[in-house]
């Protein structure tokens, strides 16, 4: 075989009288052009030789074709019409055509196999068709073909869900034929030959009805109400219901034109394009800017984690869930014994649930040993202490771990803003040292991000961008500042927050309007859950770093509740009350921020639009994402739309704060800015615009699309990331950029303001 053969990634081979067509595409066989340039070029060689009685379709490698290449949706012209007539070709032929599945046969893959007249699959094959995870519907007839095999109510359920099925139920379903033991080739060649030999006739879905029987007549009416209202900000729900609507009522090439115009509206609605920039933003995330070629992650078997409350004991358990033995130390023995009550409680909880089996529950806490004494902590390979977010104690943890834990351990720290270059330099190890920020809930969100501090080792890094991987989350890595990316943002939209509270907008409203916005959870309810107290103390140490404004009123709100013991959900009231678990507004709340606002002289109002709201909230939050870029602490945009997205709640279907900003519009973010300037006034510079962005939107250019100058040696690619290409990347900065020095009198009035209404250790 010549290279220029092996380059093209579709063959045909004679074995006897069948033809063996096969797609070798690495790593997961996706479709490409080359792959369906390919695939129209055998097929047309096994149309032209009709000393071929049948053709097995089959791939090499790990799997099927496991799915298209999603760039392709952005191409202008994009069509799914040439990929479509492959198959019509395929489905038409005289002559047999059996598709042999195996590892994961997704999307345009199962289209590939629907068309065929046969499908076996070997045992562990898993099926699917996950466009509406893009916002899409499946394309190439999927939405045809499935209800026609297996039925509309499961076609249905599959496409909306986007969740695949093992070949066991596939076959049930009528899905694929026959389950088939042994290596795909062979095992799909025994089956053809069976096929030749007993005469069988090709068997087209396109031809068949798809069955209904049993559904009721309003089957789809209801469908697509629920999708149109449930599900409301995407799209491709209802269009999948009228596409499935579409096989089940009409001949296949009317519902083929329903398909097709469908998907064309799908592909170019704002949300599936936000949904596909999020899908490569996940995928560009693992890629470590800056590491040297050769790395690999350090043994990771057993790891520690210190402080077991709202967060150390769900760090605990999403170790333990993947598997990793955990010491969890203590401070207080009733703390201990807290927080492992509360551990047991929720996967108690989750069994209840059907989530886990009892054996599971026994096996997890079988993995967690709790302990006060730090020295059990000496054989672990990692150790991430989760204690109160105060930098002194913090301090004195981390000098601690570093002089308990063992050579090579990684130690790191879970704080939310606090400066990690200075806890690495406490703990006397700073090479072995970086952040892992987990959100809360840790065992559930699906965000780490991975401070680098600048004496950060590689090998150190690229463990917690596998640990993250084991721990089925997402890792973003980020520079140091003040809050990282996602507090360091969050603090700019919690500071309007409170302004628009003490300006007379209750949290309710606040909470509800941001949610119609699309974030999951509103600002008020946000901090509840976290802990009023960890919200507060993130203001407070920051103070204590001299980070704050001058701005008596900055944050008074959060300070206040603090000071008056009112922690959020765990103390019973926060913003809201929680008298039976449930937030219920609380006018105490409001009489507190209308209280503040007088104070500080805030100026109430009467005529706050949602819009304005919004617009408070969400053009800082941008403005913030800019500064973050231009001052290197993120190394992409698409990383802070993967962590607001992954971790703050922000909608994916918005694509995220950056994507969002381009679909605003920079030059109107701008404008919103320096209107807020004027009417709010700006003695602290809270709206001060980002140069980059001020000049982005001067000349037209999408904030998206900014990348930092080319470092002067192009960084190779990250290992962390599986058949990864080679991208160049900007390096993060190390300078300081946002904790300033010590300068306690500035804010001496906010310091000394609240007092803990609990020791902290
Ligand atoms: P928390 O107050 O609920 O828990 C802190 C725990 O640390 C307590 O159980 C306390 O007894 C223990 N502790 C204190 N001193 C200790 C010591 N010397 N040794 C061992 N244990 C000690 O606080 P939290 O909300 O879990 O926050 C912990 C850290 O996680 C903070 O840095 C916080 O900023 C960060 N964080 C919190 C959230 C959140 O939503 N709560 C989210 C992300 C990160």
């Amino acid at each position: 075989m010549s290279d220029a053969d092996k380059a093209v990634p579709v063959s045909l081979v004679r074995h006897g009288r069948i033809g063996l067509l096969c797609i070798d595409h690495p790593p997961v066989n996706a479709l490409s052009v080359a792959t369906v340039a390919g695939l129209d070029a055998k097929v047309a060689a096994f149309e032209a030789d009709s000393s071929l009685d049948g053709l097995l379709i089959w791939c090499a490698g790990r799997t099927f074709v496991a799915g298209g290449d999603i760039a392709q949706f952005d191409a202008p012209d994009f069509t799914a019409a040439p990929y479509n007539r492959i198959l019509a070709r395929i489905e038409a032929s005289e002559r047999l055509v059996v598709a042999v599945l195996h590892g994961t046969a997704l999307g345009g893959g199962l289209e590939l196999a629907l068309a065929c007249h046969y499908r076996v699959a070997v045992p562990g094959t898993r099926v699917g068709l996950p466009e509406i995870k893009l916002g899409l519907l499946p394309g190439s007839l999927g939405s045809q073909r499935l209800p026609r095999a297996c039925g509309a109510d499961l076609a249905l359920d599959l496409m909306l869900s986007g969740r695949m099925l093992d070949a066991e139920a596939a076959l049930a379903a009528g899905i694929v034929d026959a389950l088939v033991p042994g290596e795909p080739l062979a095992a799909g060649l025994h089956f053809l030959e069976g096929l030749l030999e007993g005469l069988a006739p090709p068997r087209r879905l396109s031809t068949l009805s798809a069955p209904v029987a049993g559904l009721p007549p309003d089957f789809f009416a209801r469908a697509l109400q629920r999708a149109t209202q449930e599900r409301a900000r995407y799209p491709a729900a209802a269009a999948i219901v009228q596409a499935v609507e579409a096989a089940a009522t009409l001949p296949f090439a009317e519902g083929e034109a329903v398909e097709a115009a469908l998907l064309a509206a799908c592909v170019a609605s704002p949300e599936s394009r936000a949904l596909r920039h999020l899908f490569f933003a996940e995928r560009q995330a693992a890629r470590v800017p800056g590491l040297p070629s050769g790395i690999t992650p350090r043994a990771l078997h057993t790891a520690g984690v210190v402080g077991a409350g709202t967060m150390g004991r769900r760090i605990a358990m999403s170790l333990a869930d993947a598997g990793l033995p955990v010491t969890l130390v203590e401070a207080s023995g009733a703390a201990l014994a807290e927080g492992l009550a509360s551990v047991r409680a929720q996967y108690e909880a989750s069994a209840a649930a059907g989530w886990l089996q009892p054996d599971q529950v026994a096996r997890r806490m079988g993995l967690i040993a709790g302990t006060l004494d730090y020295g059990a902590l000496a054989g672990c390979e990692l150790v991430i202490e989760a204690v109160v977010e105060d930098m002194a104690l913090k301090q004195q943890v981390c000098a601690r771990l570093g002089q308990t834990c063992k050579p090579g351990a990684i130690i790191a720290t879970n704080t939310s803003t606090l400066d990690v270059e200075v806890l690495a330099e406490a703990c006397g190890r700073p090479h072995d040292f970086a952040g892992l920020h987990f959100r809360n809930p840790a065992n559930g969100g699906r965000l780490i991000e991975v401070v680098r501090g600048s004496a950060t080792a590689p090998d150190v890094l690229m463990t917690a961008m596998h640990l993250a991987r084991r721990l089925g989350k997402v890792a973003v890595v980020t520079g140091v500042c003040f809050g990282f990316i996602g507090n360091r943002m969050a603090e700019a939209y919690l500071r309007e927050s409170e302004f628009l509270l003490m300006e007379g907008v209750s949290p309710a409203r606040l909470d509800a309007v941001m949610q119609a916005y699309g974030m999951a959870m509103g600002p008020c309810r946000m901090l509840d859950l976290a802990g009023i107290d960890t919200g507060a103390r993130i203001v407070l140490e920051y103070g204590k770093a001299g980070g704050l404004p001058p701005d008596p009123a900055y944050r008074a709100v959060v300070r206040t509740l603090f000071m008056l013991g009112r922690l959020g959900c765990k103390s019973g009231a926060g913003y809201y009350r929680y008298p039976d678990g449930e937030p219920v507004a609380d006018p105490e709340t409001e009489r507190i921020c209308a209280a503040l606002g007088r104070a500080h002289g805030i100026a109430r109002r009467t005529d706050m639009t949602d819009a304005e709201i919004i617009e408070r909230l969400i053009f800082p939050l941008i403005n913030e994402a800019a500064k973050l870029l231009e001052e290197g602490v993120a190394c992409r945009p698409a990383d802070i739309d993967m962590v607001w997205t992954a971790g703050y709640g922000f909608p994916d279907y918005l694509g995220g704060p950056v994507w969002q900003a381009d679909s605003i519009g920079l030059p109107r973010v701008k404008a919103g800015l320096e209107r807020y300037a004027r009417l709010r006034g700006n003695p602290y510079d809270y709206w001060d615009i980002s140069p980059l962005l001020a000049a982005l939107a001067q000349s037209g250019q999408r904030l998206s699309d900014w990348s930092a100058p080319p470092p002067a040696a192009e960084a190779p690619a990250d290992a962390a990331a599986p058949g990864g290409q080679a991208q160049g990347h900007a390096p993060i900065s190390h300078a300081p950029i946002s904790f300033p020095p010590d300068s306690r009198s500035v804010q001496s009035r906010i310091q000394s303001g609240p007092k803990p209404p609990q020791s902290v250790h």
